[in-house]
């Protein structure tokens, strides 16, 4: 029963979410971020560690990032400690994932393939989610990414803004450590 509710959620939050500034207006607030969270945070945790990744935005970077572009690995982080994306890299490579700075959606979807990611740690901004839900179909069992399922954790951006973004890099910490 609770799971059949925890799909229902999921379903409708999803489904309404090019809806929320209607529904706003209306009293109806819902934070999609915790909810898919919620939802997946089981199954992210089955997925061994080397097939979990943290695939950040290029917006998040800083605006004197040293680092160098890769084909197959994106923006490849020195850990220069310029922006917080460094210390994400940190974390996220002692608990053994994979850890990615993606210029475009459609790179994403090229490196989940790539290098096998079952499950993802993102962030993204309302726009690029609302335009990932018309052309990505979400099920309860995951997002498909080309043809692989990714089981995912999500953050979203303080705003839609391409250079000099934010997250809750806290929030995104606790994801990380679990
Ligand atoms: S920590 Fe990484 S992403 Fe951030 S500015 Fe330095 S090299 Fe660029």
């Amino acid at each position: 029963m609770k799971q059949s509710r925890s799909r229902l959620k999921i379903i409708a939050a999803v489904l309404f979410f090019p809806l929320r500034s209607h529904l706003a207006r209306l009293g109806i607030n819902y934070d999609l971020s915790a909810i898919t969270n919620d939802y997946y945070r089981e199954k992210f945790d089955s997925i061994p560690a080397a097939q979990k990744a943290v695939i950040l935005p290029h917006c998040l970077i800083g605006d004197k990032c040293p680092a160098r572009f890769s084909k197959g690995e994106g923006i490849v982080c020195s850990k220069c400690r310029k922006c917080a994306c460094g210390e994400i890299r940190v974390l996220a490579e002692e608990q053994g994932w994979q850890f990615y700075i993606s210029p475009s959606t459609g790179f994403t979807k090229r490196l989940v393939q790539r290098k096998a990611i079952r499950a993802a740690v993102g962030a993204a901004c309302t726009f690029e989610i609302e335009k990932g839900i018309r052309s990505t179909p979400v099920g309860t069992k995951g997002v498909h990414l080309q043809q692989e399922k990714v089981i995912p954790q999500m953050i979203l951006t303080a705003r839609y803004d391409c250079v000099n973004n934010e997250i809750d890099w806290e929030q995104l910490k606790r994801i990380i450590r679990g």
